[in-house]
């Protein structure tokens, strides 16, 4: 896996101005010394699906890094137009090929398995109404497994547990 390095925000966003810290709303922030923008640092959103195409679970094999190579539910970050179940949409249709419609939110995990951009993932039950299988532009493969036969090694953890909630009759 490729080594991530952290480092805080230097330079306002809005006029290059260099960011100090001050104590705001409780907390220390960066603010720049120019302008005044108050650097609110929040967790990222991103949404993945759970589809049953023919009794089978659709996954994506991940065509680019983190986890290149591993398989893990069709998912992807949230566009600032959107919202999470547009995401949810979206990311399917760009990875696998298939429209879906959402059944139901199953599940939403805040993870800090990236240190440098903290989740919030929010995972839907889909349900497939359109569109052949095929991997789309950065998935290396979409395919459907069924249930008794998962890949082992999946991308992401919070992958593993809702596929675990899938198994153990918990969506
Ligand atoms: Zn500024």
């Amino acid at each position: 896996m490729q080594k991530i390095e952290l480092h805080e925000e230097r330079f306002c966003m809005r006029c290059g101005g260099d960011l100090v810290d001050r104590f705001l709303d409780n907390r220390t922030r960066k603010v720049c010394s120019r302008c005044g923008w108050i650097c609110y640092k929040s967790p990222t959103l991103a949404a993945a699906t759970i589809i049953l195409l023919d009794g089978k679970l659709v996954m994506v094999k991940r065509g680019v890094d983190p986890h290149k190579g591993k398989w893990c539910l069709p998912s992807g970050f949230e566009e600032y137009e959107e919202s999470p179940l547009e995401t949810a949409v979206r990311e399917t249709k760009e990875e696998t090929n298939l429209d879906v419609r959402i059944v139901k939110l199953h599940k939403v995990i805040f993870t800090t398995h990236f240190p440098q951009q903290h989740l919030v993932v929010c995972f839907f039950l889909c349900e497939p109404v359109g569109g052949e299988l095929r991997a789309g532009d950065d998935a290396q493969d979409a395919r459907i497994f069924p249930l008794d036969d998962l890949p082992e090694d999946l991308a992401f953890s919070t992958h593993r547990e809702v596929i675990n909630d899938l198994l153990e009759g918990r969506i």
